[in-house]
């Protein structure tokens, strides 16, 4: 059958998709939108990236379409529901990218809290002219309380690391309280009003988009410390650098970002916010297991098997 991948995809996947007998097509990333429109309606399985928006007309277009493996953990690119109308199963890669993504929310909020992009532009600009009492000043973490908003798989991840920089982890999740966590459940204002890093965990849905406002950056701390590895649109990103620019909040760690892969021009510009293009997941060996749990969710749904993370249908 016809398997379209929008981009190669490092590690075994290519060899899994040939080795089952299936026709593999992999499209070059500079080229891929009009190839990708092209090349859909005839696939029978698509393996798509964050970046690949997969809309209502799309799923239409598709005439015999079994299953769009998404290589990622958050589905928002999707329209499920014109999916699962057509009984396309949609499957994600949780799990294997918990643990580099929470690494990387961790890695912002040390860039933020110790001035690392500042320290490092210094550096690099040959305008380091040595140690002073007064230089580079950033804030401690220890003794801190770190608030995780949405305590899920990579939000727990983030939470044991904050921990272990001697943080005191509070969380706010949609469900409430869970029984088996320790740490202690706010309501999302306590949260944004108590904690000096806020970290967002959630996925983007339409209660998550924009959750974080002019409104809520008004009611942080001074010092506080706001980092985004879950989805851009979560943060109004005007309403952030304006909070940046007048010191409302100390500083900010983004990996993701509203109109990815732009970036708001004036964040750009501030020395107080730490910004990584999009690399929660990077890593040679997370990659590679994702690309062998999207390689296997094709196998599946081709052979007729329940795939092991389908988000909408359950074959
Ligand atoms: P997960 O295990 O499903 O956790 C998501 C958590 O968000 C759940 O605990 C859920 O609450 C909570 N939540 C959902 N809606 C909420 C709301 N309105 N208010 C408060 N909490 C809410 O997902 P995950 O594996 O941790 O991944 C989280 C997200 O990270 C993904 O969706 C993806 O967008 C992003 N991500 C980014 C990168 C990157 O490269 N930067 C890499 C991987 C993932 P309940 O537990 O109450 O249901």
């Amino acid at each position: 059958m016809k398997v379209l991948a929008s981009r190669p995809i490092p590690g075994g996947f290519e060899s899994m998709i040939r080795e089952s007998g299936h026709e593999l097509k992999i499209l070059a990333q500079e080229r891929e939108t009009q190839e990708f429109l092209a090349e859909f309606p005839d696939s029978d399985a698509v393996v798509a990236m964050l970046s690949d928006q997969i809309s209502a007309d799309m799923i239409q277009s598709a005439k015999h379409l079994r299953i769009i493996s998404n290589y990622a953990v958050g589905y928002n690119n999707i329209d499920l529901k014109a999916c699962s109308e057509k009984k396309i199963v949609v499957t994600n890669t949780p799990d294997v990218l918990t643990e580099a993504t929470a690494d990387i929310a961790m890695t912002l909020t040390l860039m933020a809290a110790r001035n690392i992009y500042a320290g490092q532009k210094q550096l690099y600009s040959g305008n380091f002219l040595g140690w002073r009492p007064s230089g580079m000043l950033g804030l401690d973490l220890y003794g801190k309380k770190f608030g995780i908003v949405g305590l899920g798989r990579i939000g727990i991840a983030t939470a044991k690391r904050a921990e272990a920089f001697g943080m005191r982890v509070l969380y706010h999740t949609r469900s409430g309280p869970k029984p088996l966590v320790s740490y202690p459940y706010v309501p999302l204002e306590s949260l944004l009003c108590d904690s000096d890093v806020i970290s967002l965990h959630t996925p983007l849905t339409p209660e998550t988009c924009r959750m974080i406002g002019r409104k809520e950056l008004n009611i942080m701390k001074k010092n506080a410390i706001l980092i985004n590895t879950a989805r851009g649109p979560l943060i109004d990103e005007s309403a952030l650098a304006d909070a940046l620019e007048s010191g409302r909040i100390f500083a900010a760690g983004l990996d993701v970002y509203e109109e990815e892969p732009k970036v708001h021009p004036r964040l750009l510009k501030l020395e107080n916010v730490a910004l990584l293009p999009h690399m929660g997941s990077a890593t040679v060996e997370t990659r590679t297991k994702m690309g062998e749990i999207a390689a296997q969710a094709v196998i599946d749904v081709l052979a007729g098997v329940k795939p092991a993370h389908p988000v909408n249908l359950v074959l």
